[in-house]
């Protein structure tokens, strides 16, 4: 295999030492950080850079999303928070692509006592797992933020959990596997080769048999389904659909927003993640519908009337995109768009590297 070349070379001799199943972030992340390592390396996907980041909201968000239980998760959510802007100037530094983070912070509001309640709670597991975040009443919220409906309650202002814009990530993630040496195969795997317990490669969906001398398994949502990986090692993951709505905000509006705003509307998660270019994104529902990415004239609904009771002004804005994604998630995730976590399951050679959210 050719360390060089961008795509054709598949079946070509040269065996590398890792082969990655899958070319999304996680996918991507892997494979660039092993060949900086001097190791040949190969990813194998019909489309990298695709994937969930095309439709994902980017939150960076340990602190909003801490859950009872989940102190583990919570010590790698902070660790790669605290990574975040290193990693961010160095791939922007290699690449010449901004990535669209912005340490932008984070507010979480309630429209009602319930919601209020429930926040105040999550204010209290923060301040004892000893986070930073400041409860602020209805009117200081709307100080911080003048767009929110005056009908909000209370709120958590979070100036520790930022976003990021995904698919600028990914592709500045494919340019810099380009730059270390990462050769991509635009094909999918098909199976996955073990020979007396060892990974020892892939067969491609057009028949070419790839070897390699570890496996990394990072095909999101499907990481469960790659014929050949033993029952005992099969990743739990599963694909949660989520709708997302993208809209401009025109200069004359702007600053819209100048966080990300997020609340609990009727039992359902919605949030407004302000980009750095203008753009606005809403998402997101959280449907069990297996691997449908049909956008639903319901869903799109609910997240217009979500969003609006949180944000009024919001249909003034042009309405730019609407987009559905499979996120992939795992068998405690209770919420999926809401709640990013991440599983990392190793199955030496064969690694999972799954990013779920
Ligand atoms: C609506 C929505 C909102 C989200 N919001 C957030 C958020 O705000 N914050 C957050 O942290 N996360 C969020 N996420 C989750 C986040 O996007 C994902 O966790 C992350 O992008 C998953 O990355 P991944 O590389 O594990 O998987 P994916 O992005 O799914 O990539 C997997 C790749 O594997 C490839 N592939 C699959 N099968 C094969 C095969 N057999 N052979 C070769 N290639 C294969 C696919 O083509 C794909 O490119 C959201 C997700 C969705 C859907």
């Amino acid at each position: 295999m050719s360390r060089t070349s961008e795509t054709s070379d598949v079946g070509s001799d040269v065996t590398p030492d890792v082969l990655v199943i899958g070319g999304g972030i996680i996918g991507l992340v892997t494979a660039w950080r092993a060949a900086q390592r001097g190791l040949a390396t190969a990813v194998l996907d019909p489309e990298p850079g695709g994937g969930a980041a095309q439709v994902a909201a980017g939150m960076l968000a340990a602190v909003t999303e801490l859950h009872y239980g989940e102190e583990t998760l919570l010590g790698l959510n902070l660790a790669s928070a605290r990574r975040y802007p290193e990693f961010a100037a160095e791939l922007t530094e290699l690449t010449g692509h901004g990535l669209g983070y912005r340490r932008c912070g984070t507010l979480a509001v309630a429209l009602d006592a319930d919601d209020r309640a429930h926040l105040r709670e999550l204010h209290a597991l923060q301040r004892e797992s000893g986070l930073q975040s400041e409860w602020l009443s209805g009117r200081e919220c709307r100080r911080l933020e003048p767009m929110l409906a005056p009908g909000v309650r209370g709120g958590l202002r979070v100036d520790g959990d930022h976003q990021i814009d995904p698919r600028r990530l990914a592709a500045a993630l494919v340019t810099a596997c380009e730059r270390t040496g990462v050769v991509f195969h635009r094909v999918r795997a098909e199976r996955l080769t073990v020979v007396r317990d060892r990974a020892t490669g892939v067969v491609t969906a057009d028949g070419t048999v790839l070897a390699a001398g570890q496996v990394v398994l990072a095909a999101g949502s499907l990481s469960g389904r790659l014929a050949g990986v033993p029952e005992a090692v099969l990743p739990p993951v599963r694909p949660v659909k989520g709708q997302v709505l993208r809209l401009t905000v025109p200069e004359r509006y702007a600053p819209f927003l100048s966080r990300t705003v997020r609340a609990v509307v009727r039992g359902s998660h919605v949030y407004l993640v302000p980009r750095e270019n203008g753009e606005l994104v809403v998402g997101a529902t959280s449907e069990e519908l297996g691997w449908d990415t049909t956008v639903t004239a319901g869903g799109v609904y609910e997240l217009l009337r979500d969003a609006h009771e949180l944000v009024p002004g919001i249909t003034e804005l042009p309405l730019t995109e609407t987009r559905a994604g499979r996120a992939p998630a795992r068998p405690t995730t209770r919420r999926c768009s809401a709640r990013p976590t991440s599983t990392a399951c190793c199955w030496p050679p064969a690694t999972t590297a799954t990013g779920c959210c």
